[in-house]
């Protein structure tokens, strides 16, 4: 009902435009998948040398391959699970550029491609080895066209939050599992073995995802009363995501089965709606939320609850309609214990 008789109202109704002077050329086709990888060969300039592009075959390279296969599967979640025609739901190529700097560890979305360092090799490997976090950035690419949240305090989290939750739904879509399947992980296995530590982040569990010597411990709050004030970080966009991650843990797994088809969706209508401010805080998003969950399954759905149920469990239930907790049986978190964080943003993919 949702997937492909939408897909075709809309090819109908917006049928592609003619190409002026491009006799016999194709038209362009929706969900037509375009990629291009480049090489920054080290240095910190971009786009680097362009080494492939789609149609053609699969080099030596493991970074190019993997960049190349994470596009594919993130443009795949977004057209097959979502209609949406890449990020900017208008076919627009999906361009990566590997080996960014001397062992940059990090990855970030630029605001026209994705780029990914090396690692170190102590404490980072190559980040293309994680397609939740190329998921993650191309999420941001997705966000910059849509809702195109504030990169500060609660609206910067939010934005945080999505591109993880997408990023995790790409692996999970990718890999066929179900919400009781998933690892609910991001950047798994992006620590070398050196790290005492699975992940970066856990949505599933957030605080919990490494704990090491060096790094200090995973600084993520699992509820609002954990909320970490700080000015680094951007307002702590990246600390006090683990509150929505959780709130959309909670929801799909409350909901089964496969968690891009019904919280992923609620999530994404929300992302969409062409409602949701700039600058939105938690609260407001977490009514978003439920709007959008009303506006798809209905008032007092199955769906509307898990909703309601999954943002009161992290502290956000407040306006959002009272007693469907007790009917969701999600049970009630005890407020993670999180300490004043210090984070170092480069270690930590953007
Ligand atoms: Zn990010």
């Amino acid at each position: 009902m949702r997937d492909i008789p939408i897909r075709d109202l809309r090819a109908a109704a917006h049928p592609s435009p003619a190409h002026p002077g491009a006799r016999g050329a194709a038209e362009p086709v929706r969900g037509r998948l375009d990629r291009a990888v480049s090489d920054a060969g080290g240095l910190e300039r971009l786009p680097g040398r362009l080494v492939r592009r789609e149609g053609q075959p699969p080099g030596a390279d493991p970074a190019v391959t993997e960049a190349w296969e994470g596009l594919g599967y993130t443009h795949s979640l977004f057209w097959n699970m979502f209609e949406r025609d890449s990020i900017d739901d208008q076919g627009l190529t999906l361009e990566a550029t590997v080996h960014y700097g001397r062992n940059y560890d990090n990855a970030f979305w630029d605001g026209e491609r994705m780029v990914f360092g090396d690692g170190d090799g102590q404490v980072f490997n190559r980040f293309t080895s994680s397609l939740t976090v190329i998921g993650h950035e191309l999420t941001h690419g997705v966000t910059q066209f849509t809702a195109n949240l504030a990169y500060e305090g609660q609206s910067g989290a939010i934005n945080e939050s999505l591109s993880d939750v997408f990023g995790s739904l790409v692996e999970q879509h990718s890999r066929g599992q179900s919400a009781a399947e998933a690892g609910w992980l991001i950047g798994e296995g992006l620590f070398t073995d050196q790290v005492q530590g699975v992940a970066l982040r856990s949505l599933k569990a957030p605080g919990t995802a490494y704990n090491d010597d060096v790094l200090g411990k995973d600084p993520q709050p699992a509820h609002l009363s954990g909320y970490i004030e700080t000015e680094d970080d951007n307002g702590g966009v990246h600390l006090n995501s683990g509150i929505p991650n959780r709130a959309f843990y909670l929801v799909a797994t409350a909901l089964g089965g496969n968690a891009w088809d019904t919280a992923g969706r609620i999530w994404f209508d929300t992302l969409t709606s062409g409602t949701l401010p700039r600058t939105v805080d938690f609260a407001g998003f977490a009514r978003a939320t439920s709007r959008a969950a009303v506006t798809r399954y209905g008032a007092g759905s199955r769906e509307h609850d898990a909703v309601i149920a999954g943002w009161s469990a992290v502290g956000l239930g407040g306006g959002l309609g009272a007693g469907s907790v007790a009917r969701s049986g999600i049970p009630p978190v005890r407020p993670s214990v999180s300490g004043r964080a210090v984070v170092d943003p480069g270690s930590h993919p953007e």
